[in-house]
């Protein structure tokens, strides 16, 4: 074997060793969120995909005329996220350094998500119809920015890769033949449409909560917005964001189990 194959072996096999196995995203902060996770893929390749993703959105909802239309609104929901972003350190020390952006697209969707990298979007349809509190939109955002935090997104990826299932996914991260329409087609999927697990939805609650706590906003709203959520769902139809958080009395009565551990970060950030 010649030298620059050996060199070429032992490379493939610690790129491999860095991309498998197990790690966590975060510190556990005081609601304890340091849960191992199986990650398959790197941040970078889903950052990468997440900025393709975002930014066709954001290029659709201009072309259709519904990108920040509504500038008070697009104010309100910047100045709640920049209030939020600061305190992720206390999860990740890298975060508060993340290209953060944040819009909002005037539609009549429940929906809001923040992708990896700190991709936020607001559908007008939450705010409204919902009448949400400045709290109630932190307590959404501190839940949404959590995905981001934990990488929900990439280890999910990873989860389907090793299931084998996640072939289209799979093939646009690692450039097989798909186009960058194919890349932005799969980070969709991947990135907006997802429905992560109970187990990620428990985390981002509390991680969320924590957020919001340090940041200055009531905790006590996550019992109220999910009040709300039910509300909204026995009104009819199910809205999108409903489909992909389950809103149930089991949800709340663990936001108000944590309310002991977050309430005093509230008191100590001074802006009540
Ligand atoms: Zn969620």
């Amino acid at each position: 074997m010649s030298s620059f194959r050996i060199f070429a072996a032992i490379s493939l096999g610690l790129s491999l060793a860095t991309l498998s196995g197990c790690e966590t995203t975060t510190s556990g902060g005081a609601v304890g969120a340091n849960r191992s996770q199986l990650m398959l893929v790197s941040s970078e390749q889903l950052a990468q995909m997440a900025a393709q993703s975002y930014a066709k959105l954001q290029a659709d909802a201009s072309r259709k005329g519904t990108l920040n239309q509504d500038r008070a609104m697009l104010q309100r929901v910047r100045t709640i996220a920049s209030r939020l972003e600061p305190q992720t350190r206390v999860f990740r020390a890298d975060a508060p350094g993340w290209k953060w952006e944040v819009n909002v697209i005037t539609s009549n969707d429940l929906n809001a998500f923040c992708m990896p990298g700190g991709k936020i979007m607001v559908y007008s349809g939450l705010i409204n119809q919902l009448h949400l509190t400045d709290d109630e939109i932190a307590i959404v955002l501190g839940h949404e920015i959590s995905h981001a935090l934990r990488e929900h997104s990439r280890e999910q990826v990873s989860q389907a890769m090793a299931a084998q299932t996640a072939i289209g996914v799979g093939a646009a991260l690692f450039g097989l033949g798909e186009g960058s329409a194919g890349l932005a087609n799969a980070g969709y999927e991947a990135l907006i449409a997802t429905r992560f697990s109970r187990t990620d939805e428990s985390e981002a609650d509390r991680i969320g909560l924590e957020l919001a706590a340090r940041a200055g906003y009531d905790p006590r709203a996550g019992v109220t917005l999910w009040q709300k959520m039910i509300n909204a769902k026995s009104g009819g139809h199910t809205p999108e964001f409903l489909s992909s958080h389950p809103a149930d009395s089991s949800r709340i009565q663990e936001i108000q189990s944590l309310l002991p551990t977050v309430m005093p970060l509230y008191a100590a950030s001074g802006r009540r």
